[in-house]
C-alpha cells in the first residue's frame, strides 16, 4: 500500500539530532520558554523575513491570540474564506467576533479577492487569509483593500511554511500570521506547536505577555492572558527540521510537477499554480473529480491511499448550525469533489510514477 503520508519516515531522517535535542533540554534543567524556544523564534523570524516570532502552543491559539491582541471581539466582523480548515474560523468565534465567509476562486481554492469588498461593513476589523493547500493567496489586491478600509490582515500559514509571494515569504506580508507545527504540516514537531510572526513591535509586546498568562514579569499580570507556549523540547527539533524545509518543499514541488505533467485524464481537474513555482509548497496535492467515492475506491483497490481535505464545509458543520441555510456553492463544490494524492518530502518519484499511471487508466462511471 502506498500510504498518504509516512510521518515516521520523515522524522527518522533526523533521529540523531532529535535524540540530541531531547538530551540537551533534559540536561539544561529548564523546560518552559528557555533558550531553545528563544533560539528557534529568532531563526524562524529570520526565515520568514519578519522582525519577530513567538512560539505558541498551536496555530488555532496563534490566530486567536492575534485577534485578541488587536482588540477584535463582540460586535466586530472578520472576513475569512468559506473554504478552509475549521480552525481559521474558530479563531474568530473564540473571540466573540463574527466570521464573515467569502467564497474561494475555483482555480486556486484560495479566497477570491474580487469578492471581499462587497462583504465589508462598518464592523469589519480584519481579513484573515488562508494560504490553503500550501499556495500563497493573491496578496496584492487583498492588502490594497485592507489599506483602503483600514483593516488588519492576518495570515493563516498553517499549510504554507516557506511559500513565496512575489519573493516574500508568507507570514511576512500581512500584519501578523499564525503557523502550525502539527506533525503532518510542512514543518512539523513531534506533537503540537505553533508560532506567530509579525513586524509590529507593539503587537509583539502584547502577544509576548498574552501567551504567558498576560505577564511580562513573573506574578504581575497586565492582561487576562492565556497559557499558550511552544514546548522547550519541540524548539530544537523544529530548528533542526527548519534547516531542511526548503529542500523538503522543493521535493514536494518535484512530485507535484511530475503529477501535473504526467496525469492526463479528462475526469480529473488538476491544481493550478498562478504565481511563481515557489508560491506553492504543496502541503497537499488536491485534484477534483465528479464521482469522488468511485475514484477513491479505485485508487484504494490499486494500493494507493488518498484523503479528503475536507469533506464538510465549515458552514455545514454542526458547530455552525446557524449558517446551515447559507449558500456557498463554490465551497460546496470543492468539498464535494476534492481529493488529495500522496505527497511528502519522503515520497518517491517511483511511487509518483505508479500513482500517475494508475490514474491515467481510471475510467469514471
Ligand atoms: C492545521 C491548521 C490549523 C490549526 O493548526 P493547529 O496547530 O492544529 O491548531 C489552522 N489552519 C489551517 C489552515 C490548518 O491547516
Amino acid at each position: 500500500m502506498i500510504s498518504f503520508l509516512d510521518l515516521k519516515k520523515i522524522n527518522l531522517r533526523h533521529e540523531k539530532e532529535i535524540m540530541e535535542s531531547v538530551e540537551k533540554v533534559l540536561h539544561s534543567g529548564w523546560y518552559i520558554l528557555g533558550e531553545e524556544v528563544k533560539g528557534f523564534e529568532q531563526k524562524y523570524a529570520e526565515y520568514c523575513g519578519t522582525e519577530y516570532c513567538l512560539g505558541v502552543a498551536n496555530c488555532l491559539d496563534a490566530l486567536e491570540l492575534i485577534i485578541h491582541a488587536y482588540g477584535i471581539g463582540e460586535h466586530d466582523e472578520v472576513i475569512v474564506p468559506s473554504n478552509t480548515y475549521i480552525a481559521s474560523i474558530l479563531s474568530v468565534s473564540a473571540n466573540g467576533a463574527t466570521p464573515i465567509l467569502v467564497e474561494p476562486d475555483l482555480n486556486t481554492y484560495n479566497i477570491d479577492p474580487a469578492l471581499i469588498e462587497e462583504k465589508i461593513t462598518p464592523r469589519t476589523k480584519a481579513i484573515l487569509v488562508v494560504h490553503l493547500y500550501g499556495q500563497a493567496c493573491d496578496m496584492d489586491p487583498i492588502m490594497e483593500i485592507a489599506k483602503r478600509y483600514d483593516l488588519k490582515v492576518i495570515e493563516d500559514c498553517a499549510q504554507a511554511h516557506g511559500a513565496l509571494y512575489k519573493g516574500k515569504r508568507v507570514g511576512s506580508i500581512g500584519d501578523a500570521a499564525g503557523f502550525s507545527f502539527y506533525p503532518g504540516k510542512n514543518l512539523g514537531a513531534l506533537g503540537d506547536g505553533g508560532a506567530i510572526t509579525t513586524s509590529d513591535k507593539e503587537l509583539y509586546g502584547k502577544l509576548h505577555a498574552l501567551r504567558n498568562y498576560g505577564s511580562k514579569k513573573k506574578y504581575e499580570n497586565l492582561f487576562k492572558g492565556y497559557n499558550s507556549r511552544l514546548d522547550e523540547l519541540q524548539a530544537p527539533i523544529l530548528l533542526e527540521k527548519l534547516k531542511w524545509l526548503d529542500q523538503d518543499n522543493a521535493h514536494r514541488r518535484d512530485i507535484a510537477e511530475y503529477y501535473s505533467s504526467s496525469i492526463i485524464n479528462p475526469n480529473l481537474t488538476l491544481p493550478l499554480v498562478l504565481g511563481e513555482p515557489e508560491s506553492h509548497v504543496w502541503h497537499v496535492y488536491p485534484i477534483r473529480t465528479g464521482n469522488r467515492e468511485h475514484f477513491m475506491n479505485y485508487m484504494n483497490e490499486n494500493g494507493i491511499q488518498t484523503l479528503i481535505h475536507y469533506p464538510i464545509p465549515p458552514h455545514k458543520q454542526a458547530a455552525y448550525k446557524e449558517w446551515g441555510h447559507l449558500n456557498y456553492p463554490i465551497s460546496e463544490q470543492i468539498h464535494n469533489e476534492i481529493v488529495s494524492l500522496p505527497i511528502s518530502p519522503v515520497f518517491d518519484l517511483e511511487d509518483a510514477r505508479y500513482v500517475a499511471e494508475v490514474i491515467n487508466r481510471y475510467e469514471a462511471i
